[in-house]
């Protein structure tokens, strides 16, 4: 039953508790809405207009807390209590951020490397999930205060690239705030939502979203068909952005104008990056720029600012080229470009995007507002208000199991489309095997010590049945989050097991990248070792049921059969411990051929002494 109440502010009747969207930014984080009245989507804003909430928190001796707009001075003035960027630690473990530690201006435990990450402030630790927390608990209360009504259910939209890991901490933090996150959804994604793309069943698209933000750099290509998101490839940076643009003006000043080493000095340093800032905002529409530092004049033109940042763009432009690559398509196949983060104001790489995709880009909403707003339509769309859309995502890496011989097997191979599932049988190695591990995997190796390990369980309680005979089928399923839910089921008992995938730490988008390029680089040695652990795992099998089958029938063999099978056996051991693939496989064959007969000799007595069995009884 939908509730109504009444706004005891304007005495306007509301509808049902509205259902925010949150873009919860690096550098910036915003709430939007869709408007009662005017059905379009909207940022909220303060009565000063401005509807951005820096993301940045800062703790006083007293513990206070405070966010956003006012926690921002603190940055150069308190650093070490200050928190900026803390959604670059969500999900992640100190070795994961370690080759970055130098860009927190703050203390980042590093005694367990292994474990999540905490941030020190005082005498007190914080998580990524509690500090994000602060920033959504601040948003919620601004939507409150600014919407009069309570506010509790959102959508937040993460980078494309987020993974399990970091989509939970996402979620967790959303909790913490006191809101029910309905749905993690990626910025790109919710981009294309807020152009209103797919709002018509008819429409056929193929769009590439270039978000260049504060700090971060993402490039999805988006597929729409039948009111259907579905993203093709993502791509990215995330050490790349505006701040990238900003010292690499300062960089310039420092060398132009001989201005000494600032390290010692705070206020100026802080100075010189605000300038740096309001130079780069500048220079979109003007050719110079000049502003008095230190009691000199200092400036820079818009040429000497495109020659600094071409290398920059061009990054961009790489990470273009790969999604592109990915998603198997040619510029000429893209329909619209779309232009989301305040960095894309840039006239360069405004240019440099047009140039690369062949066409105009596409700049017409906010780009700080961009993301946001599109959280906003689908928060409306959960709230049954546009029930013909659907969003599919993509997964970065294949997911699989471990199986004999520590090989990958993929269950789900990279850029499966989600939410999705898929299933595989497996089966046990050994005669009355009680449990049966399942490993989870993510990468593109084939050897699973070369992917990262997302966890595992056993599945216990088997039936004492023969090797081979128990049926354990293992399910994946990723919902629209992107959270991974492993199942294993035996089908002749029906014992189930099953885990929920929240990995203890995540991957950085270069080591998504690494992990893809070793797959490229290592495919002949992994199809030779692949073959080499296929071959080791078949000879074992081969000596195992040698060895039993001598166990029991021992006294059907001659002294010199015996000698010879032994002699086959040492013969294949040792091939395997060479660990040469040709060697074992015609090794095995020797063993095959030597012992077969044996196994039919054993099979004819077998046959014959049940057949004398049956006739003694029958007598
Ligand atoms: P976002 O993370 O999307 O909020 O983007 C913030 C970045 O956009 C910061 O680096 C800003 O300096 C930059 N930015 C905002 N406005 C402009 C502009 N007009 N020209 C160039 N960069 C801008």
């Amino acid at each position: 039953m939908a509730k109504i109440g009444i706004n005891i502010a304007t005495g306007s009747l509301q509808q049902a508790e509205m259902i925010v969207g949150i873009d919860l930014g690096t550098t910036n984080s915003l709430v939007a809405i869709i408007h009662p009245e005017t059905k379009l989507p909207t940022a909220l804003r303060e009565f000063d207009g401005s509807s951005i909430v820096p993301s940045v928190v800062h703790f006083d001796a007293y513990g206070n807390v405070q966010v956003g707009e006012q926690a921002k001075p603190y940055l150069e003035s308190d650093p070490k209590n200050t928190i900026f960027s803390a959604k670059r630690l969500m999900g992640k473990s100190y070795k994961d951020i370690q080759t970055h530690q130098d860009f927190f201006a703050y203390k980042v435990i590093d005694d367990n490397t292994e474990s999540l990450v905490k941030v020190q402030v005082g005498n007190k630790f914080y998580s990524p999930i509690e500090l994000s927390s602060y920033i959504l608990e601040e948003l919620k209360k601004r939507a409150e205060h600014i919407l009069k009504t309570p506010v509790t259910k959102a959508v937040i939209t993460v980078p494309a690239y987020f993974n399990d890991a970091q989509r939970q901490a996402t979620r967790d933090a959303g909790k913490l705030a006191g809101l029910d996150v309905l749905r993690i959804i990626n910025e790109p994604t919710a981009a294309s939502l807020a152009y209103g793309l797919g709002l018509d069943p008819a429409e056929e698209k193929t769009i590439a979203v270039y978000d260049l933000g504060g700090g971060t750099f993402d490039i999805s290509i988006l597929k729409i068909s039948n009111g259907v998101f579905e993203v093709l490839s993502t791509n990215g940076d995330t050490y790349l952005g505006g701040d990238d643009l900003d010292r690499a003006i300062i960089e310039y000043w420092l060398k132009q104008f001989a201005i000494d080493n600032l390290d010692q000095h705070i206020e100026l340093k802080q100075q010189l990056r605000l300038a740096a800032e309001q130079a780069k905002i500048a220079l979109s529409t003007k050719d110079v720029f000049e502003t008095k530092f230190g009691g000199e004049t200092i400036s820079i033109t818009k040429q000497v600012f495109e020659n600094l940042i071409h290398p920059i763009v061009q990054k961009t432009i790489n990470c273009c080229t790969n999604a592109m690559r990915d998603a198997g398509l040619k510029a000429i196949d893209i329909n619209t470009v779309l232009m989301v983060g305040g960095s894309t104001r840039v006239p360069l790489v405004k240019q440099t995007v047009a140039t690369f995709f062949n066409q105009p880009v596409n700049d017409s909403v906010n780009p700080d507002e961009v993301v946001a707003l599109g959280a906003a339509v689908q928060a409306d769309i959960l709230a049954g208000n546009n029930v013909s859309m659907l969003l599919l995502d993509v997964t970065p890496l294949s997911l699989g199991i471990e199986t004999m011989g520590g090989l990958m097997d993929v269950l789900l191979p990279r850029n499966s489309k989600i939410p999705t599932q898929a299933g595989r049988q497996y089966t046990t190695q050994k005669d009355a095997q009680s449990g049966i591990n399942i490993a989870v995997f993510q990468g593109e190796r084939d050897l699973v010590k070369d992917n990262r390990k997302l966890g595992e369980f056993t599945l216990k309680g088997i039936p004492s049945m023969p090797a081979g005979l128990p049926k354990v089928e293992v399910t994946f399923l990723i919902n629209a989050d992107g959270i991974l839910q492993v199942k294993a089921k035996e089908l002749r008992s029906g014992v189930t097991q099953s885990i929920d995938i929240k990995p203890q730490y995540g991957l950085t988008d270069d080591e998504v990248e690494q992990r893809l390029l070793d797959s490229i680089t290592h495919a002949k040695s992994d199809i030779a070792m692949r073959a080499l652990v296929v071959a080791s795992t078949e000879a074992a099998q081969l000596l195992a049921v040698t060895e039993k089958f001598l166990a029991k029938n021992a006294v059907i063999l001659t002294q010199a059969e015996l000698l010879e099978t032994a002699g086959a056996m040492q013969a294949l051991q040792l091939a395997i411990t060479m660990e040469d693939k040709d060697l074992i496989q015609t090794k095995t064959e020797e063993l095959n051929d030597i012992s077969r007969p044996f196994a039919e000799r054993a099979m004819d007595q077998a046959i014959s002494g049940a057949l004398k069995g049956k006739d003694i009884q029958q007598i």
